[in-house]
């Protein structure tokens, strides 16, 4: 891992390295982020992407929005400011994870392009892979799994990303994901076999 500078501050290397921990694990540390509006498929498809990886004995773990904001990120709501800090502290989870050899499975809707290109500086080429679960926005409101977009539809809840909240849909994302045209075990079959063929499978 690249390592800033602070004062009064220094890194403390251990005698262990991410190349030993890759051959403990026979893959390679990678975080692969699922970004698209709230009910796009997200953690349907990073569920059964982790429960594939686990089935061929690949260490995965899942980061999902709603879990993080119950715990880690408590603190914060969905001012662009707090969704901000909300990614950036998703971001350093995901970096550890990824240094720890880990295949990181990250869903948060991340609308703001600049928050996900920010995760993706923080680690090295290569090792983060954008998913862009894609679904229009009626698409969207009508599978409405939480009930979000009913309550964002008649005002209940404010700012609402795809609402009246803005989502920065990935230009260039390693993987897109029509929803509307691909079933969740055709997409789930589409991210194992990039991973695989990329080589993120073996160490
Ligand atoms: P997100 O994590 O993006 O908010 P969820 O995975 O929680 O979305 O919910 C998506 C909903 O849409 C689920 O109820 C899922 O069964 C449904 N769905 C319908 N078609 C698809 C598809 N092709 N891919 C993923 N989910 C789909």
């Amino acid at each position: 891992m690249t390592q800033p500078t602070f004062s009064n501050l220094t890194w403390h290397s251990g005698t262990v390295t991410r190349a030993d921990r890759e051959q403990l694990l026979g893959q390679k540390g990678v975080t692969v982020w699922f970004t698209g509006l709230s009910a796009s498929g997200k953690s349907t498809i990073a569920c059964l992407v982790e429960q594939r990886l686990i089935e061929r004995k690949k260490h995965a773990y899942r980061l999902d929005g709603d879990n993080i904001r119950m715990g880690l990120n408590k603190n914060l709501g969905f001012s662009a400011e707090d969704r901000a800090e909300n990614i950036r502290r998703i971001g350093e989870v995901a970096r550890l994870f990824t240094d720890a050899g880990s295949i990181v499975l990250a869903s948060f809707v991340s609308p703001y392009r600049k928050d996900r290109d920010a995760v993706r500086a923080g680690l090295q080429p290569g090792e983060f892979i954008e998913v862009y679960v894609k679904v229009s926005i009626e698409e969207a409101a009508k599978r409405d799994p939480k009930g979000l977009y009913k309550k964002a539809l008649s005002g209940q809840i404010k700012g609402f990303t795809g609402i009246d909240d803005p989502y920065e849909a990935p230009t260039t994302p390693e993987i897109l994901i029509d929803t509307e045209t691909c079933d969740p075990g055709a997409a789930a079959e589409q991210i194992v076999s990039y991973l695989e063929r990329s080589g993120y499978l073996r160490n």
